[in-house]
């Protein structure tokens, strides 16, 4: 069977992501994943290094994740998660909250991200709500991406992605993200809104979806320390920054305001199964805590907890914490930063930026900063025919590797972005 029969078949029943379906054309159909790379069906291999949409931290089809997958599913594959617990859903919890702020107690289970959000924004408005008052405006950043639920399209900043939905979206009031400058600004309209906000949500130190956009630790550690003093409840989104992504284990390790509420998934389980994860202090869980029933959290969703997911999750922070991959998160860092000074001083590179294993630079082309970029399009197949996945947000260039990627691999990357840089 050659792929075109493959995309032929694909086309007829699937409808992609964020894809135009009619001129889609060149969808790859993959048929295996080993560590940092993909394989086509006529064994072209290409190197992950958007990390399949910001997933897999130790490569694909790992044997250690897969050996632990294997083992659960022969085990307990699922359990019903009100009124059943298991083992590693409790060791998961009890393994992740050691990692996080201190004020972390309590761990609520979802499925992806986005619903991590949802359990996260409707833990921030029921708190509230159980004290006898309403607080339901929220506060968010402009350019945010929190998901694509309605809750989580709401506090994302408008676009058109959200454009169609506009009308049915709830009342978010949109800040600025912090630098130096505008620092008493923001903090004059969090104040304007403080009264009835139930929250604010961020994603910290960096923006991703909206085009790995980065602010300052010291800036955003000075926004929380506001929000503190005004009794706003914060949410961190960590679903992109978490498990290593930005050089340290979560983003919350480069700040010392602590947030009252996290969200995870992405790197959660290694980039294996779907899970989400939000987290909160005693404060948040004690308002709940009661002998009314309507004090609960209803919210709960078929496959919470699911067991593979949690042994997943297990692996893959066993497999973090190993000074070999620490080491690997150091050396990645270290030869991203300097590369971005080769960026830095090219003629048709804007704004070249890194955090961690994050590398992003703007392609400075003429058209501007659009997600329609056309740029975008060409660059993502120059890229592909060399054997290397890119996914540029408009003309914004990332790399997000696996940390399993080589010093060798990334210099090829390095080299292979040069010259195409060389090409426009
Ligand atoms: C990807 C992402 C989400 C949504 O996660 P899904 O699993 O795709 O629903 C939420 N927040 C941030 C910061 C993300 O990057």
């Amino acid at each position: 069977m050659t792929s075109t029969h493959l995309q032929q078949r694909d086309k007829a029943v699937n409808w992609h992501p964020y894809t135009q379906m009619k001129t889609a054309n060149d969808i790859v159909p993959i048929v295996k994943g080993k560590g940092l790379y993909l394989y086509d069906q006529e064994n072209k291999k290409y190197m992950d290094v958007v990390s399949s949409w910001w997933v897999t931290l130790h490569g694909h089809s790992h044997p250690y994740i897969a050996q632990r997958v294997f083992e659960q599913l022969n085990t307990l594959e699922q359990v019903i998660f009100a009124g059943f617990t298991h083992e590693p859903a409790i060791q998961l919890s009890e393994n992740l909250l050691q990692l996080l702020p201190d004020n972390q107690e309590k761990v609520f289970y979802s499925d992806n991200g986005s619903t991590a959000v949802e359990v996260a924004l409707k833990m921030c408005i029921q708190y509230a709500h159980n004290q006898g008052k309403k607080k339901t405006k929220i506060l968010a950043f402009k350019n945010a991406y929190h998901g694509d639920t309605f809750g989580a399209m709401s506090v994302s900043g408008k676009s058109f992605w959200t454009k169609p939905f506009e009308s049915m979206l709830f009342e978010v009031v949109f800040i600025d993200t912090p630098n130096s400058e505008n620092l008493e600004q923001l903090k004059a309209k969090i104040k304007d809104h403080a009264d009835e906000a139930a929250c604010f949500i961020y994603e910290p130190l960096v923006q991703g979806a909206a085009g790995m956009l980065m602010y300052e630790a010291e800036d955003l550690d000075n926004l929380m320390k506001f929000c503190r003093e005004q009794g706003l409840l914060m949410i961190q989104d960590e679903v992109f920054t978490g498990f290593g992504r930005t050089g340290k284990l979560f983003a919350a390790d480069h700040l010392t305001e602590k947030p009252d509420i996290m969200c995870f998934s992405k790197g959660l389980t290694g980039g294996t199964i779907p899970m989400g994860i939000t987290t909160c202090s005693d404060e948040i869980y004690n308002t709940f805590w009661s002998d009314d029933r309507h004090k609960t959290l209803f919210h709960g969703h078929s496959f919470t907890a699911n067991p593979l997911a949690c042994a997943a999750g297990l692996a893959s922070m066993e497999l973090l914490l190993e000074e070999e991959t620490q080491t690997s998160i150091k050396r990645i860092t270290q030869q991203h930063s300097e590369f971005v000074k080769v960026l830095s001083s090219h003629p048709h590179v804007e704004n070249a930026r890194q955090i961690g294993t994050i590398l992003a630079f703007d392609c400075r082309t003429g058209q501007g900063t659009s997600y329609f970029n056309e740029v975008g399009k060409q660059l993502y197949h120059e890229f592909l025919q060399r054997g290397i996945i890119m996914r540029p947000l408009g003309n914004v260039i990332y790399l997000v590797p696996p940390y399993c990627i080589t010093s060798g691999e990334l210099e090829f990357v390095y080299q292979n972005i040069l010259e195409v840089l060389d090409q426009i």
